[in-house]
Formats: C-alpha cells, structure tokens, sequence
C-alpha cells in the first residue's frame, strides 16, 4: 500500500484537484491513503477568525468567514460534481461551515479561546478539503471511504505540538485500513493535521503537521511508499530560482537533505516525516502541477557505490569568530563550555565549529553573545559578511572518491576562500568573504553537479 500526502496548494482550486484525482485515478488499483492538507489559506484564516472572535472584531469575523465559505462554495461549484454527489457535498459543507459560525459566536460571547476551542475550530479546515475530495472523486466513479482522523490520530494533548499516541494511533489506523479494504475500499480519505486528545476533544499537531501526520499512517501501515505531493518536482540541485538550469536529484538520503535544510534550502525538514524514516519507509516528493515527473526519491541509505555531489546551497551575511585557544587544558574546556552557553542563549544560528589546536572558529548569524563573553579575556577576531556554500552528496569521503574531491578542489581553490570542512560523507563546507565573488564559486560548483549528476 502506499500513502499520499497532497498539500495546502495542491487542493487550493478546482483545477488542482483536478489533477490530485487524476493522479489519484492512475493509481486506482492499489491499495491507497490518502492524506489531505486544508486547502491553501484555510488554516490561516480559520486561525485569524478564532482571534477575531475573541476579540469581537465583527466585521473581520464575518469577512474572514465569507473568504472561507466563498472559497469552498466556489471550489464546489467549479468542480461540477453529478447531482448526488452535489447534493451530499453542499449539505457536508454546509454543517461544517454553520459549526464554524456557532462556534465563533461563541468565542465572541464567551470573549475566550481556550486551546481546546481553537484547535476544533482549526481542524475544520481538513474536514472541509477532504469532504469535497470524497465527493468529488465519487462523482469521477472513484470509489473511496472518508476516514475522521479524530478517531484514529490520537495525541497525548490538545495544544499544538501534541505528541502521537503512537500505540493507539496505530492500532487505530490498521483496524480502520484493513475493515474497509476488506469491505472493497481501497482507496481511502483521511485528514492530516488533525487528531483527538485522550479526552477524544479535537486536537492538532503543530503547522504544516500533514507531512507528519502521512509519516505516521505510513510508518504504522508499514506502507511501500509515503508519497508528498506538493508544488515542485522534487529537491533540486540548488534554488531554481538562482540558477534555472537546476535539475531534480533523483534519489536522496534523509541526512542530505537535512544538511541542506539547514543551510538555508526551502525543503522538505526530515524532522517532518520522522516516523517514516525510523520505520524505513522512503519518502517520495513529488509535484501535482506535473505528475508524470520522478520527483525525489529519500531514503535512509544508498548503496556504498555510489557516491556523488547532488545539491549546492548558499547562506549569506554571516560571520566567522574567532577564539584563540589558552594553551592551559583546563582554560581550552572553559572555552568549550562557554560557547555552548551562549548557543543556549542566542536566539542566533551556529551552522559550524571548527576547532583546531591553537584557534576555534564559528560560523555564526549572531556573534553578540559571543563577543561579550569572550572578547574580554581571550584574544578573538571576527570576519563579517561570510558566505558559506554548503555541497550535499552522498559517500563524499570514501577513498574511491579521490577523482571527485580533485575535481571540486580544482574549482575551489581558485578562489580565496576562509575555510573548508568536510566533517561527514554528507557535506562539504565552504566559507568565504561575500567580496571574494562567491556568486561565481557557486555558479560553478553548481554546473561542476548537474554535469555530474
Ligand atoms: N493545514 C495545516 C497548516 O496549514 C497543516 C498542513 O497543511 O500541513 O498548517
Ligand atoms: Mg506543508
């Protein structure tokens, strides 16, 4: 069986869910769950709506309620299901939207919004995407059973953040699964995002939870493959935006693209879909708007054999500070220690330590807390306007690989660079001045990868 995930963008209008029940459709013979975000926009507005509410803002409330209703009627009215289906998704609709409006009456009333309050109303926006995709997918003639991830998604409580029941949740998901495949559902619906505390009160993961939610159906339903369908065709060599000539990296590990998330990539965070990678279930990203694409595939490991540079990504405006290390032992653990009081304390990013014999350097968004604590009684130094270009690979330090680093060092050190780290079999690290042109370092280190890849 597999698991797909659409989200917020992908059932926004009706041409979008045009296309999730074509791909949907394609599938229709196996074994499928479907997991579904609110529709783009939703979540925000049912948020802003519970404030609004609470603070008796009347006419916000009722405009912020109109966007929500118009949005769905006219999502409906688009999609032009048969009559039945119709019928059934207006009257589903409608209970959904007259809830949201007797509840937000009440928060006006009431003139409070307890967590338990804004996660029930939060929720409707899944209840509403997912009751017009099962309408609408029967009306195509593609059978399908609606699931309420209510009573199966359990949490330990009602604020975001909850943690999973994993135990309940999963002995809830296979129960409910296997009863309606074997009653002849194959494909079902359910909502992500949303759950029930162990009081059964409506309770949410926190935002952008679908992915985790998918991960955690996957990962319980040992499924073959967690599918995220979203608005671009996978992970990419860089930002398309920077460099158009970007390719789709076909397969990755969970730890490149962790690497790259923290380098500043607008991708997929492995923290999202933990409970898949635990189960070593892979996770496939894929994009609605062109579905005939590959996409990404991540999975935990990738044969020893191959060993290769995927992606690039650059991080600007930072600093490189610089202690000097006291040649006592006990004053080289005091600076130790002091540095990782003030990575508790910042609100900064410490991207990397580097530590030497004779000198420590960090890379930093925020040297404050570093140069009061140690510009005092240590000597140090700091360079501003660092950029770092982070190269994500697979099996980089593998002896075999000799020809591949000789390569990217060819390129590398025609430039003046700070400094190189290759700390894992995942990344490569490079710092330089901004001034020192690192755009064409990173323009050439990124056509060195899509010749490569
Ligand atoms: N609808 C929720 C949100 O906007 C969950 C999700 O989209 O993953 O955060
Ligand atoms: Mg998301």
């Amino acid at each position: 069986m597999k698991v797909l995930k659409f989200g917020g963008t992908s059932v926004q209008f009706h041409d979008n869910m045009k296309q999730v029940k074509n791909i949907i459709s394609d599938m229709q013979n196996e074994q499928l769950l479907i997991v579904l975000s609110a529709c783009r926009g939703t979540t925000d507005n049912l948020l802003k709506l519970a404030e609004a509410s609470a603070n008796n803002h009347s006419d916000l409330m009722q405009s912020l309620f109109n966007e929500i209703k118009n949005h769905h009627l006219e999502l409906i009215t688009n999609l032009k299901l048969d009559n039945e289906f119709n019928v059934n998704v207006i009257n589903d609709v409608n209970s959904i939207l007259n809830q949201i409006e007797n509840m937000c009456e009440g928060i006006r009333l009431l003139k409070e919004l307890t967590i338990r309050t804004r996660a029930t109303l939060v929720a409707n926006g899944e209840l509403l995407s997912t009751a017009i995709l099962s309408n609408y997918l029967k009306s195509c003639g593609i059978n399908n059973v609606l699931l309420d991830a209510r009573e199966i998604m359990k949490l330990y409580y009602s604020n975001a953040d909850s943690l999973v029941n994993f135990e309940k949740t999963s002995e809830n998901i296979k129960k409910a699964f296997t009863q309606n495949l074997y009653s002849g559902f194959n494909i079902q619906i359910i909502q992500g995002f949303i759950g029930s505390d162990p009081m059964n009160n409506t309770a949410v993961l926190s935002r952008g939870g679908s992915d985790y939610s998918a991960a955690v159906f996957g990962a319980e339903l040992q499924a073959e493959e967690i599918q995220i369908w979203t608005d671009v065709s996978g992970i990419f060599s860089t930002d398309p935006r920077f460099f158009s000539n970007a390719k789709t990296i076909e397969r990755m590990t969970f730890s490149e693209v962790k690497e790259l998330s923290a380098f500043g990539a607008k991708v997929l965070h492995p923290d999202t879909v933990k409970p898949a990678i635990v189960a070593n279930i892979p996770v496939r990203v894929l994009n609605t708007h062109s579905p005939q694409e590959n996409g990404t595939l991540l999975t935990n490991n990738i044969e020893e054999s191959i060993s290769q540079i995927d992606a690039i990504t650059m991080l600007k405006s930072l600093n490189i500070f610089s202690i000097t290390i006291p040649s006592e032992r006990e004053r080289k653990s005091e600076v130790i220690r002091k540095i990782s009081e003030c990575m508790n304390q910042t609100s900064g990013n410490y991207f990397l330590i580097s530590q030497g014999i004779s000198e420590i350097k960090i890379i930093t968004d925020n040297i404050s807390r570093l140069s009061s604590t140690f510009s005092k009684n240590y000597l140090t130094s700091n360079l501003s306007d660092v950029a770092v270009l982070c190269l994500v690979g697979k099996n980089l330090t593998y002896s075999s690989n000799s020809k591949l680093l000789n390569n990217i060092s060819n390129i590398i050190f025609k430039y003046n660079i700070e400094m190189l780290e290759i700390i894992n079999n995942n990344a490569i690290y490079i710092a330089m001045n901004t001034l020192e042109n690192s755009n064409s370092l990173y323009e050439e280190l990124h056509n060195f990868i899509i010749n490569s890849i």
